[in-house]
């Protein structure tokens, strides 16, 4: 027995990628796709969970969030069609759990500084990321509205101070227009 005061379970996936390399396209950790979302087989394309993608902040990865399947899909679709494509997106993904709604984008840095903006005992917060000053990652909670202008901060690699963010008297569109 280990006594402890919570227990998280983490429930994942292995990607099905045995049709892929049996059909002798690239596999690594997931069918490896480009920007296009295009296999080693240009006739193939691959989205969602099981394609292996360029990472926003760099890497190769996989990413298993239901808004990337749906996205990708999207992008898989008009490169199919001929179109210009560049897919390439931080992750979202966002998750109620009994009254509490979750969201995230982007990244948690190794040694992220955090800035909080709220009172995380109100349970109604957003926490920042950031490397230096630039913001990777966005998490709130039961602050939906927020991660509207938290997941453009990510995608536009914004730079702010801590104590900024923290301060709920400055406007986080302001912010974003800064880093315009
Ligand atoms: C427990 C759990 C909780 C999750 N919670 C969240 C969450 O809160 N928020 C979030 O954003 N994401 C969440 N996810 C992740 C989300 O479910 C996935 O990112 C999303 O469903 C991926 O969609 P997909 O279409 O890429 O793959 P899937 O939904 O897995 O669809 C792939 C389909 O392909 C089929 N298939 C596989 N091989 C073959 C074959 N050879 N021939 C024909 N069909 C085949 C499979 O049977 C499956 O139906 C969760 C996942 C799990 C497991």
């Amino acid at each position: 027995m280990i006594p402890c005061d919570a227990v998280i379970v983490g429930v994942g996936i292995v990607p099905a990628t045995s049709l892929a390399r049996d059909a002798g396209i690239g596999v690594n950790n997931g069918i490896i796709v480009d920007r296009r979302c295009q296999t080693s087989n240009p006739a193939v394309f691959a989205a969602g969970d099981v394609a292996e993608q360029d990472g926003f902040f760099g890497g190769r990865f996989r990413q298993e969030t239901y808004q990337n399947a749906a996205d990708q899909a999207q992008a898989a679709a008009l490169a199919m069609l001929g179109q210009e494509v560049s897919y390439c997106k931080p992750m979202w993904y966002w998750s109620d759990q009994f009254d509490l709604n979750i969201q995230f984008c982007g990244q948690i840095p190794v040694d992220a500084e955090v800035a909080i903006r709220g009172e995380m005992d109100s349970n109604a917060f957003v926490a920042f990321f950031l490397a230096g000053q630039a913001i990777e990652g966005v998490l709130t909670v039961n602050r939906a509205p927020d991660m509207g202008v938290g997941k453009r901060l990510v995608e536009r690699r914004a730079r702010a101070s801590a104590a900024s963010l923290a301060d709920a008297g400055v406007s986080l569109r302001d912010l974003l227009k800064q880093a315009s």
